[in-house]
């Protein structure tokens, strides 16, 4: 975006600051969280198309309810075939707004047609699955976890590599690969692929629970629950973040 980078450890001391004095906001019951939610915008005076000499980095403190208050619940998706969200060489790979910009109508007709979520395809052949809705997508094929290889138009979540990272500790292969649309209902229909699932921050692992493309609809499992790899990975995750599993990662920051 042609932003300059700003200093880790300042942002970091920054945001620890914040926390102390918003500590009273910061919810405790299962399930709960403080979202945290870094910005950065550029506060040049002008009217012109070229990047900024001037900005503001702002950090928005948001108390957050559970995510999944009856158990993880999986979702249906709708394949998009028509709208894309990025495209290689383009801004993909940024955390920036006009990426969701360019998803929000496809959202929108998917609401509307009463699906949760919906799952891009690459930009140029309509083929290869990218993400599902704001989130990074996994499945589980042959016992192994297997996600879209990092091409430039997907979003490099810290939740993907933090699910990477355990999966490879609890002994599953991971492999990222470019995995076609085609490839992936054919799996689930012969039952090689067996579990699919988003990652991001705010809902950590998302099940999904059917896809749509082309006029069908295809099912992971019939009982409407997560299946047992995404429980697991969750589990574990989020049972680091509360401080209930080991971190054997050295990811947890502690704030006095
Ligand atoms: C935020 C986001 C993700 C998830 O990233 P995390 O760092 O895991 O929260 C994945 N895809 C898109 C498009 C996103 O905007």
């Amino acid at each position: 975006m042609a932003i300059p980078t700003v200093d880790t450890d300042f942002v970091l001391a920054c945001l620890e600051d914040l926390l102390r004095l918003d500590v009273d906001w910061i919810p405790s019951e299962a399930g709960t969280s403080l979202y945290i939610r870094p910005f950065i915008f550029a506060t040049d005076t002008v009217l012109g198309v070229r990047s900024s000499s001037r900005y503001s980095l702002m950090i928005i403190l948001s108390p957050s309810g559970a995510y999944y208050a009856g158990g993880l619940k999986p979702t249906s998706i709708y394949v998009e075939d028509h709208y894309v969200r990025a495209v290689r060489g383009g801004i993909g790979a940024a955390k920036t707004g006009g990426n969701y910009a360019a998803s929000v109508k496809s959202q929108q007709q998917a609401t509307e047609s009463s699906y949760d979520q919906v799952l891009w395809l690459d930009g140029i052949e309509r083929r290869y699955i990218e993400e599902v809705g704001a989130m990074n997508v996994f499945f589980v094929r042959d016992g192994e976890l297997i996600t879209p290889q990092l091409t430039g138009s997907i979003l490099p979540g810290i939740t993907r590599r933090s699910v990477i990272e355990i999966a490879n500790a609890e002994g599953f292969t991971v492999r990222e690969e470019q995995i076609t649309i085609e490839d992936l209902i054919a799996g689930m229909k012969d039952g090689s692929i067996t579990e699919g699932f988003g990652s991001g921050t705010a809902a950590v692992i998302s099940p999904i629970g059917s896809l749509t493309y082309d006029g069908e609809t295809v099912f992971f499992g019939k009982d409407k629950q997560s299946g047992p790899v995404a429980l697991r990975l969750y589990q574990i995750l989020t049972g680091i973040q509360y401080g209930a599993v080991e971190d054997r990662f050295g990811w947890v920051h502690r704030v006095k």
